[in-house]
C-alpha cells in the first residue's frame, strides 16, 4: 500500500519526538510535515531538534523543514492527518482551526479531552466512542475532527478498571499515582526539586484523574456521551523516575469479589476484536504479575514495546473491595504510541486513510 501521509504538530518536544521516532518505520503512516515554535521554524528538523530518543534522528524526518503550526501543511489525503503534541495553549488555539480546515487531529493534549463530542479514546477500552465523530463534525460545522488520548496517568489505571466494570460493575475508586519526570516534558522538573524527593502536586492532574475515567468508562447513546456514574478520588505524585507512571488503586465493585475472582477476570480478558487489526497492538496487552514487588517502572515500562499494561498486587481491599497496582509507559502508551494506536483504529474504521487500510 502507499503509506498514509501525516504531520506532527510540536514535533520537537518530548512527545513530538516520540511520534517522529515511532512513525519512522510505521507500516501505514509516513511523516511528511513537522511543526515547531519560532525557535525551530525554518530549520531542518534534524538541526532544530534536541534529540532525546535513542539513536539518530530518522533520516527522512531530519531533512524536513520545520514549519509554523498553521493548517496549510500540504499534507495529501482526505482528510489530511496531524498528530498533535503541542503545548496546552497552542493546542487550544490551533487544534480547532485544523479541524475546521478539514484535518483529522489525533491529539495527546488535554484541552478537548472532556469536550462531550470529542472521543477520548483507547482502542482496548472504548473503540466504539469514535461514533461521536459525526456529531462533532455536525455540531461544529467542521469537515475535520479531533480525537484525544487520555492523560498518561489516567491510562495506567483505566484498563483494569474497564475489566472490573465489565465483570462486576465499579462504584468508587481511589487512585494514588507515582509519576515519572518525563511526563512534565523537556526540561521538566528541576533536578533540585526531584532528586531525593517526591512532589505531591502535579498541576491539574488530580482533576484529570478524577474526570477522564468517567468518560472512558462511559457510553455513547444516540450520538451523546453518557458519563459513567463512578466516584473517583485521586492524588498525583511526581517521583524521581525517568519514564513509567505507576497507579496504586482501590476499587469498590458492584458486588463483593474475592481477589482470586478479580485476578481471574483480568486473566480472562481479551482485547476487543478490532485491536488484532492494529499493527501496533502488542502480543500481550495486559500482563498480570504474581510477584509481590511488581510492577516496577524500570523493569516493566518497556513491556510490549511500551504499550502493555503491567498489573500486580491484586488483593482484597479491607476498606473497599479490591486493590491493585498498574503501570504504563507514559510517553509511549500514555502519549505517542497510544495516539498512534488511535490513528490505526480510525484508519480501520474508515475515518482516515481513504480506505487504504483493509
Ligand atoms: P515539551 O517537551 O515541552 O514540548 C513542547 C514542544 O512544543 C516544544 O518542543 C516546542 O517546540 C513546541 N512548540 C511550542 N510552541 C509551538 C508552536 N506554536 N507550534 C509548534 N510547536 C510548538 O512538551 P511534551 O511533554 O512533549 O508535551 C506536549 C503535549 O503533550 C502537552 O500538551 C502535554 O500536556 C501532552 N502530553 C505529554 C505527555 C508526557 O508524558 N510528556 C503525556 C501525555 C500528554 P520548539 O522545540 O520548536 O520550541
Amino acid at each position: 500500500m502507499n503509506k498514509i501521509a501525516v504531520g506532527v504538530l510540536g514535533a520537537t518536544g518530548t512527545v513530538g519526538q516520540r511520534f517522529v521516532q515511532l512513525l519512522a518505520d510505521h507500516p501505514w503512516f509516513q511523516v511528511v510535515a513537522v511543526t515547531g515554535s519560532d525557535r525551530t521554524v525554518g530549520r531542518p528538523y534534524g538541526e532544530g531538534v534536541n534529540w532525546l530518543m535513542p539513536g539518530r534522528v530518522p533520516a527522512r524526518a531530519a531533512a524536513l523543514t520545520v514549519r509554523p503550526t498553521t493548517p496549510n501543511l500540504d499534507i495529501p489525503g482526505s482528510p489530511p492527518i496531524v498528530f498533535s503534541a503541542l503545548p496546552t495553549g497552542e493546542a487550544r488555539e490551533w487544534e480547532p482551526q485544523f479541524a475546521a480546515a478539514g484535518y483529522a487531529v489525533v491529539t495527546n493534549t488535554s484541552v478537548f479531552r472532556m469536550t462531550p463530542n470529542v472521543p477520548l479514546l483507547i482502542p482496548e477500552v472504548n473503540p466504539d466512542h469514535t461514533c461521536l465523530i459525526p456529531a462533532q463534525r455536525a455540531e461544529n460545522n467542521w469537515p475535520g475532527f479531533i480525537v484525544a488520548s487520555p492523560n498518561c496517568s489516567t491510562t495506567s489505571a483505566i484498563l483494569p478498571l474497564k475489566i472490573f466494570q465489565q465483570a462486576f460493575g465499579v462504584e468508587a475508586v481511589i487512585i494514588t499515582t507515582l509519576q515519572a519526570i518525563s511526563g512534565a516534558g523537556y526540561p521538566g522538573v528541576s533536578s533540585l526539586d526531584i532528586y531525593d524527593n517526591v512532589v505531591p502536586h502535579i498541576g491539574g492532574e488530580d482533576e484529570k484523574l478524577q474526570n477522564e475515567p468517567l468518560k472512558l468508562l462511559g457510553d455513547v447513546r444516540d450520538g451523546r456521551m453518557i458519563m459513567a456514574g463512578i466516584a473517583v478520588s485521586a492524588q498525583a505524585n511526581r517521583v524521581p523516575v525517568i519514564d513509567g507512571h505507576l497507579a496504586s488503586v482501590s476499587v469498590k465493585l458492584g458486588r463483593r469479589v474475592a481477589a482470586e475472582e478479580a485476578i481471574a477476570a483480568l486473566r480472562a480478558w481479551r482485547p476487543p476484536a478490532v485491536c488484532a487489526r492494529l499493527p501496533s497492538t502488542p502480543a500481550e496487552v495486559l500482563i498480570v504479575r504474581d510477584e509481590p514487588d511488581r510492577p516496577q517502572p524500570r523493569r516493566d515500562r518497556d513491556a510490549g514495546d511500551g504499550l502493555a499494561w503491567t498489573v500486580g498486587k491484586v488483593r482484597t481491599c479491607p476498606v473497599l473491595d479490591v486493590r491493585f497496582v498498574a503501570l504504563t509507559h507514559n510517553t509511549l502508551r500514555g502519549a505517542a504510541s497510544g495516539a498512534l494506536l488511535n490513528a490505526e483504529l480510525l484508519a480501520v474504521q474508515g475515518y482516515i486513510g481513504e480506505g487504504q487500510v483493509g
